[in-house]
């Protein structure tokens, strides 16, 4: 995605765009792939501050990881929301986005992927029943707290959190 910067008007600009191709260069790896259903995109608007051009938006792309608990491969979005950016342009008559743009999202990347955490779709990973069990279980004593009216119990975010650091 490359940016005639003498386009950019004093004020800023829009710049909203996806990447057809796969810009990740993951081929080889085996534990994270570029999902070709969802390819990178961005919104940003782009302005210009003396020898910078400052990008801010929300910048991502649609990934196929293998799960680190049960090995699936499964499907995930990264989405850098409020995503800023700062290039240095000083010299330059226009600029190649897309390295900047892959670099932060590789660096988003879950270190440990989990197939349970995908916020594109609903897996049950074959690795996590035991602590799925316990959150459900955790959920079901929620709601009949508050079926009962039993609003000034514990606060139940203590239980998530411990849950939530188990999965980690
Ligand atoms: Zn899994």
């Amino acid at each position: 995605m490359i940016i005639d910067l003498s386009q950019i008007p004093p004020e800023g600009m829009e710049s909203t765009d996806t990447f057809e191709t796969d810009i990740f260069g993951l081929e080889a790896d085996t534990r994270a792939k570029a999902d070709p259903k969802c390819p990178c995109w961005f919104e940003t608007y782009l302005r210009r501050v003396e020898d910078c051009l400052v990008l801010r938006g929300s910048i991502g792309a649609g990934f196929l990881l293998e799960c680190a608990r049960c090995t699936e491969i499964y499907r995930e979005a990264i989405e850098l929301q409020d995503h800023t950016l700062q290039i240095d342009i000083e010299g330059r008559a226009s600029i190649d986005l897309t390295d900047y743009l892959r670099e932060d999202i590789l660096l988003a990347l879950p270190s440990y992927p989990n197939c349970a955490e995908s916020t594109v779709s609903e897996y049950h990973c074959a690795g996590d029943q035991a602590i799925a069990k316990a959150k459900l279980d955790a959920k079901k004593d929620r709601s009949s707290e508050s079926k009962a009216g039993n609003s000034d119990s514990a606060d139940p975010k203590g239980v998530w959190d411990a849950l939530d650091e188990l999965t980690e």
